[in-house]
């Protein structure tokens, strides 16, 4: 008998993945996991029924979502990473050698624990001395944290369940008070494409314009979210409208080059009509 994995993405869309075998299934008091194996994507990590990353896929988002803020900053030595459980923002920041402390907060432990243990690839920067993993609520951590950050990653789940308050403007006014006065947002900013993610992606963009002088989502193709078409909104403290690299990479990248960083800044004309 053949098994298939489906994820909705909207009312008459999805997409299926042939699946080997299932993994792992848990539940914590945030949410339902599933690990799957399947022939396409390498092993799965699906939260409520929504795919977080796949062992073939999941370089472009961490990259981009780790190195377009990095590679934006002159000096980035202190960054936070909200959500991101995986490790897998943690293990492209790392790459970066005047990083000097990572805080990872993360909600759900469940979620670190099954990246360890099954995508060892993705989760190995996380026992690295510089990464400090706080198991807590990020709204939380941001309302009381007493110390300023370079960069602010949102690596987060989609607004439902406890990732809510994580896009709303409250968020964003926490995030802005604690970082640095050069320092970057960028927070993962759902699809313009399917009308299940368009309202996201408008709100989202709205409220980060609501707090900071500048912010331009950029965009990043991935096969397996949905429409392929998906965003990470990025806002500047400093209101300059910088959207390219300040520095040369010197480590390797499987997606993320100079000419993709400066091209992910370009807006369809579809885009420009939904941001206004
Ligand atoms: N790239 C992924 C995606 O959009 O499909 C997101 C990856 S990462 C697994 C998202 C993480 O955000 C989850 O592990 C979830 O537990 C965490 N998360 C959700 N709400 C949170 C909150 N309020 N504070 C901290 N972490 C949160």
């Amino acid at each position: 008998m053949e098994l298939w994995f489906t994820e909705i993405f909207s009312e008459n869309t999805g997409i299926t993945i042939k699946v080997k075998k299932e993994i792992a299934s848990e539940n914590s008091d945030f949410q339902e996991m599933s690990i799957i194996d399947t022939y396409e994507f390498g092993k799965i990590m699906i939260l409520d029924g929504f795919i977080m990353l796949t062992d073939k896929d999941e370089f472009i988002y961490h990259e981009m979502i780790a190195h377009v803020p990095l590679f934006s900053h002159k000096n980035p030595e202190n960054i936070l990473i909200i959500g991101g459980g995986d490790g897998g923002a943690v293990r492209e920041v790392l790459k970066h050698k005047s990083v000097k402390h990572i805080d990872l907060v993360e909600i759900d432990e469940m979620v670190i624990s099954a990246s360890i243990e099954y995508f060892p690839h993705i989760s190995s920067g996380l026992k690295d001395p510089r990464v400090t993993i706080n198991i807590c609520d990020g709204i939380k951590f941001v309302k009381n944290a007493n110390i300023k950050y370079d960069i602010i990653i949102v690596d987060s789940t989609d607004p439902i369940g406890p990732a809510v308050g994580l896009f709303q403007r409250e968020f964003y006014r926490s995030i802005y008070d604690i970082l640095t006065e050069e320092g970057i947002l960028v927070v993962q900013g759902e699809s313009p494409y399917y009308d299940s993610c368009k309202r996201n992606f408008i709100d989202i963009n709205r409220e980060l314009k609501a707090i900071f002088s500048f912010s331009r989502p950029y965009f990043a193709f991935i096969p397996t979210y949905p429409s392929g078409m998906w965003s990470l909104g990025y806002a500047r403290k400093d209101g300059t409208d910088v959207t390219e690299p300040v520095r040369k990479k010197n480590f390797n990248t499987k997606y993320y080059n100079k000419e993709i960083h400066i091209a992910s800044f370009a807006h369809p004309e579809f885009v420009k009509e939904l941001l206004g």
